[in-house]
């Protein structure tokens, strides 16, 4: 996975030679517009030995007919999207040919935003053009690095001026492995949150200790929970005040209310929402649902007390079902439908009373959290826009429709995509959902929000 930020833009004229030096810069051979991931075949990219993203911005724009004002229209665009979506620029210009009108026009933009730029003269193909080269001083940015992308001249000199630009690529953080996951319970009051807590707490597979230096109403305990696959994973509980004397209080306080609930929520990777069995999804779950949407968290709904559904069941076995399994199927069904809102979560049908399933809140939390770092590969994504794209358009906003030129994740924990889009206005909120849902599927982010951040045109 590489950093979004690492991003190496090709702008220039048609028939510069951007996409032989593609082609070059990431050794292929042949022409890869067909294979190359893009959202739209305007633009072509590609990771470079997995170090940077390389784009081709040569197509967008690009017509069957193109008059020179449509050529420059599109040029114009393409030096838009690369300012916007690259961190070093490669500025493109045609030895044989000299300084254009084009040429000077993007320069002028460039040097205006203040981008880093690598000039580079291409088709010098032999030593006796070197010399040619030199004008392109004149626009300003530099000296040109002179290649031939054609037959591979200087392009280990440009290479290192790319590595030098970029700088080093950042280390991977390390450790996060044997970090602790922290989860929390959230709920209405008398849906079974410390009834959850204790029971968890009672496991046999547990090994519990108080987190140093927490105070005593905002108590975090960390729980290492030897997996039956021998694997011990480690979690830390947010905001625990209470949980084991609370059934002997006799009017129980809410302690995950207001200000708590913000805590606990702000203090968790993974946060359980916990709801009542036999009451069924609420107004206030749904809202509680929303808020932790809000903050970004991984979220797993719990239904507890789903003793109370068995023992109902082998009192009289509910009309219309052929067995508690089809039951059960049926009521996340339509627990879903009303959370529709949500990144698709895992749903468990649990027990505090009977023990029944507690501890899969620990096995989902912890897979949840292996989904939270995630870093989706930017050609499988662009690959999966490109398809959803193809299966559905979007409405047709006035005459024009919302178009994706470029995606690529730019932040974890949320999950955060960037879309490079013409117009950012024209994404409807229906659109938006199918978009969410299918990189939720396509990537198996259950329970991760994902955010989308759009840069349009201005
Ligand atoms: P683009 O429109 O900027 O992507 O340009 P292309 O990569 O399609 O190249 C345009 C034309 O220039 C093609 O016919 C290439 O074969 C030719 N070309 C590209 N690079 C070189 C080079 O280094 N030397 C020579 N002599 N021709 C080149
Ligand atoms: P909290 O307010 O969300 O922390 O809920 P509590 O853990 O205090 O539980 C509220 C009530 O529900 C108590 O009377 C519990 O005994 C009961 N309760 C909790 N979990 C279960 C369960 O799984 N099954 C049944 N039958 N009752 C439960």
């Amino acid at each position: 996975m590489i950093d979004p930020s690492r991003t190496v833009a090709l702008v220039g004229r048609p028939n510069v030679g951007k996409s032989r030096l593609f082609n070059r810069l990431c050794g292929r051979r042949l022409s890869i517009v067909h294979d190359m991931p893009g959202v739209t075949r305007d633009l072509i990219s590609a990771e470079v030995r997995d170090d940077y993203v390389l784009l081709d911005t040569g197509g967008i724009g690009m017509e069957l007919e193109m008059t020179p004002k449509k050529i420059a229209t599109a040029a114009e665009d393409q030096v838009d999207f690369a300012i916007r979506a690259a961190s070093v620029i490669l500025f493109v210009v045609d030895v044989r040919s000299g300084i254009t009108a084009l040429d000077e026009m993007v320069a002028e933009k460039l040097r205006r935003y203040g981008k880093q730029v690598l000039l580079v003269a291409n088709k010098v193909d032999n030593q006796e053009e070197e010399a040619d080269a030199d004008e392109f001083s004149r626009l300003g940015l530099g000296d040109a690095y002179t290649v031939s992308a054609e037959h591979g001249r200087g392009i280990t000199v440009l290479n290192e001026a790319i590595d030098e630009m970029l700088g080093p690529k950042p280390e991977g953080s390390s450790g996060d492995k044997d970090k602790r996951i922290r989860i929390s319970l959230l709920g209405r009051p008398n849906v079974g949150k410390s009834s959850i807590g204790n029971r968890l707490l009672d496991s046999n597979r547990l090994i519990v200790s108080d987190v140093p230096g927490t105070t005593r109403d905002s108590i975090e305990l960390d729980l290492d929970y030897k997996h039956p696959d021998g694997e011990t994973l480690k979690f830390r509980l947010a905001d625990t005040a209470g949980l084991r004397m609370k059934r002997k209080v006799d009017s129980p306080v809410e302690y995950f209310s207001g200000v708590r609930t913000q805590h606990a929520l702000e203090r968790s990777d993974v946060v359980f929402l916990v709801i009542d069995a036999v009451e069924g999804v609420t107004k206030q779950d749904q809202a509680l649902a929303g808020e932790v949407l809000d903050t970004g968290r991984a979220l797993v709904i719990v239904v507890n007390k789903w003793d109370l559904i068995i023992q109902r069941w082998e009192e009289e076995p509910i009309e219309g079902y052929k067995n508690l399994k089809h039951f059960l199927k049926s009521y996340e069904d339509s627990l879903r439908k009303e959370m529709f809102f949500l990144p698709d979560p895992p749903v468990l049908f649990v027990s505090a009373m009977t023990g029944f399933k507690i501890e899969s809140l620990l096995e989902t939390a912890a897979s949840v959290q292996a989904t939270l770092d995630l870093k989706l590969p930017t050609g499988r994504l662009n690959n999966l826009i490109q398809s959803l794209f193809e299966a559905r358009s979007p409405k047709l906003v006035g005459t024009k429709r919302f178009k994706v030129f470029y995606a690529v994740q730019v932040g974890s924990r949320p999950l955060k995509i960037r879309f490079y889009c013409n117009r950012v206005e024209r994404l409807d909120p229906g659109y938006r959902r199918y978009l969410e849902k299918a990189i939720i599927h396509e990537f198996r982010l259950s329970g991760c929000p994902v955010r989308f951040d759009l840069v349009g045109k201005d």
